[in-house]
């Protein structure tokens, strides 16, 4: 099979799976094995003959390098990758003895019950195996590349915006990131692909990112040898691409029987290679930055007071996703910064930086964040941002008090209904809110004495009851404690909203709490605009980025029923859109093509900025400037 695809200039990399291994195994190795702490080994859930192996021990130091070294001698492969390893979510606790030892000798201990972050032990215990996956990581890349120089090892990430590991420390090791965000399912909204792309470009900049579609029904109930529908299918290849990922698209089996993802699969890649220069990218020209809080999601929970309950299970990724679901709506271009990677270099090209509830932050990223402003970088963040430090404890004050404007007074209040936002004056903050006074309330909040010399411009209305209907009036008409605290000093514009308005305008639906957010967005930005401007109908995320042959717009279409629940069945083309795109200084286009519609477009170009109209979208569309 290899030779056959030499033949072709194809590259092959060997797929292995180093997780699980076969009784006869355990027989002779019990000691490759994970153990639970009665010493039992741990078969797979699924299928139950076979055992997970244990990452400390030598199977993966002495084992999996012998095969690869096999192969290697055998195969003309060009890199190898390991299924399901090393995963982005927390380590599993392990018994065996290699791991009862690193509890002893190297964290001091024994091992903990479950993963549990609030346990110092198992903290320690998850940075040892953080430097454990890297050490493999980059042995495993070394003995692919005793065959040939380019060989590499790749190994399996992915989990969207809910990767528990560092991808920043992962991104250390890995020359190449494997995205294993094969599809969505339930409740997850249908931009859950081209997300995974900003979280992965956030720390590999520019460095390969692939991204592996299943073509088979992969939902909450998984069929590995059905097709999904070509619909959902191809948005998915579509988001990988726009994000400036490659796509991996797959089948398991040899001979299958349902064989409709073909004629998928083939017309996406037989279209993106007939564009694939307009694919190669070399930045992305956004200069809004989103702070992709990766320790919050990972391991934030909010305080729970007596009087308060939350509504459901608690979603730490609520904060972010409804702040990127007003952006979409504001149809505004943005790039996922993480939040270990905030150096003067990384932010210099950001106008702004939005934070949405990054609640577990380090001393250095407060400093960071404290150093943009300085230099005139604008800020909008939310709720508990920079509350507590890395590990979960509380400051006595926000790390970022200074930059917010704003201190803390105590307790997170809420969640609680029927709060609300009376607005105090005009401002381009609310913006299209002409005919009320009052807005409504985010369901969480801290408490806040603010500077004394921000506006009111928002102030808060305490929760007073919504029910019975007799009782449903405001207590209090009038208070003084800011809903948002706006400042500027000299460039730099500061909006800080004590609230969880974000997470509230996701779990809610509300669209005024997407519009205060989206104005708020445009009053940070000041006076910068946008590097592309897209306005039309429709619900669409947007890219820009300069490339190879010039520029690149992609537009993906997401207005749809099934934009937030179930597969997308077809599409509903949106109407045409009317793009300003601005271009270095100096630079002519002379030709404005798009791509899906293969066809050139009439445009203008004055000055820095080139004018036309997307007659159409259908599922996406990519226009290339050149
Ligand atoms: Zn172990």
């Amino acid at each position: 099979m290899v030779s056959a695809a030499k033949k072709r200039s194809l590259r092959v990399i060997a797929r292995m799976d180093c997780n699980l291994a076969w009784e006869e195994a355990l027989h002779e190795h019990p000691e490759w094995f994970e153990r639970n702490s009665d010493g039992s080994p741990r078969a797979d859930g699924e299928s139950t003959w076979l055992y997970r192996t244990c990452m400390f021990s030598a199977y993966f130091s002495a084992q999996m390098p012998a095969i690869y070294r096999e192969i290697n001698r055998r195969y003309p492969v060009d890199g190898f990758f390991t299924n399901g390893w090393p995963g982005t979510d927390l380590p599993r606790v392990c018994h065996c003895e290699n791991c009862r030892k690193i509890y002893r000798e190297k964290i001091g201990g024994t091992p903990p019950d479950s993963p549990d972050l609030t346990n110092p032990l198992y903290r320690k215990f998850s940075e040892t195996h953080l430097e454990r996956v890297k050490e493999i990581w980059r042995l495993w890349d070394l003995i692919a590349k005793e065959r040939q120089r380019d060989s590499l090892y790749i190994g399996n990430l992915g989990g969207g915006i809910r990767a528990a590991k560092s991808l920043k420390q992962l991104s250390e090791v890995a020359s190449w990131f494997n995205a294993d965000h094969q599809g969505r399912s339930g409740n997850t909204p249908i931009w859950d692909c081209a997300q995974q792309g900003r979280v992965a470009q956030s720390v590999m900049k520019g460095r390969t990112i692939t991204c592996v579609t299943g073509a088979y029904s992969n939902s909450s109930v998984v069929w590995r040898h059905v097709a999904k529908p070509p619909a959902e299918a191809t948005l998915w290849l579509a988001q990988t691409a726009a994000s400036g990922m490659v796509p991996w698209f797959h089948w398991l089996g040899g001979s299958p029987e349902d064989k409709r993802w073909r004629d998928v699969g083939r017309s996406f890649y037989q279209w993106l290679a007939s564009n694939e220069g307009h694919f190669c990218n070399r930045r992305s020209l956004a200069h809004l930055a989103v702070l992709y809080p990766q320790s919050a999601i990972a391991f934030y929970k909010p305080s729970q007071p007596a009087k308060g309950r939350l509504r459901g299970p608690f979603d730490s990724a609520d904060y972010l996703n409804g702040l990127y679901y007003a952006l979409l709506e504001g149809r505004f271009l943005f790039d996922f910064v993480h939040q270990e990677d905030l150096s003067a270099e990384t932010l210099a090209k950001y106008r702004a930086l939005l934070i949405p509830n990054a609640a577990y932050f380090r001393d250095s990223e407060c400093a960071a964040v404290r150093e943009y402003a300085a230099r005139g970088g604008s800020v909008l963040a939310t709720f508990e941002t920079s509350r507590y430090n890395e590990r979960g404890e509380r400051r006595e004050d926000f790390g970022l008090a200074g930059v917010f404007g704003a201190s803390a007074l105590g307790e997170t209040l809420g969640p609680q209904d029927n709060t609300y936002m009376r607005i105090e004056q005009r401002h381009a903050v609310t913006s299209g809110f002409e005919g009320t006074e009052l807005l409504p309330g985010a369901e969480s909040r801290v408490a806040v004495k603010a500077v004394p010399f921000a506006p009111l411009v928002l102030s808060v209305v305490p929760h007073y009851p919504w029910y019975p209907p007799e009782m449903v009036y405001p207590r209090a008409t009038k208070t003084d404690e800011p809903a948002v605290i706006l400042r500027q000093d000299g460039a730099s514009r500061i909006a800080y909203f004590p609230g969880d308005i974000d997470r509230t305008s996701w779990v809610s639906g509300n669209t005024d709490l997407s519009l205060l957010l989206q104005n708020t967005v445009r009053w940070v930005l000041g006076d910068s605009r946008q590097p592309a401007r897209v306005r039309g109908e429709g619900i669409i995320e947007t890219f820009a980025w300069e490339t190879d042959p010039g520029y690149a717009l992609h537009l993906l279409n997401y207005t749809n029923p099934n934009m937030t629940r179930g597969f997308i069945r077809r599409f509903y083309p949106i109407g045409p859109q009317q793009v300003e795109f601005d271009i270095a200084p100096g630079k002519t286009i002379s030709d404005v093509r798009a791509l899906r519609a293969s066809r050139s477009l009439p445009f203008t170009q004055s000055d820095r900025t080139v004018s036309f109209e997307v007659p159409s979208v259908t599922d996406y569309e990519v226009i290339a400037l050149t």
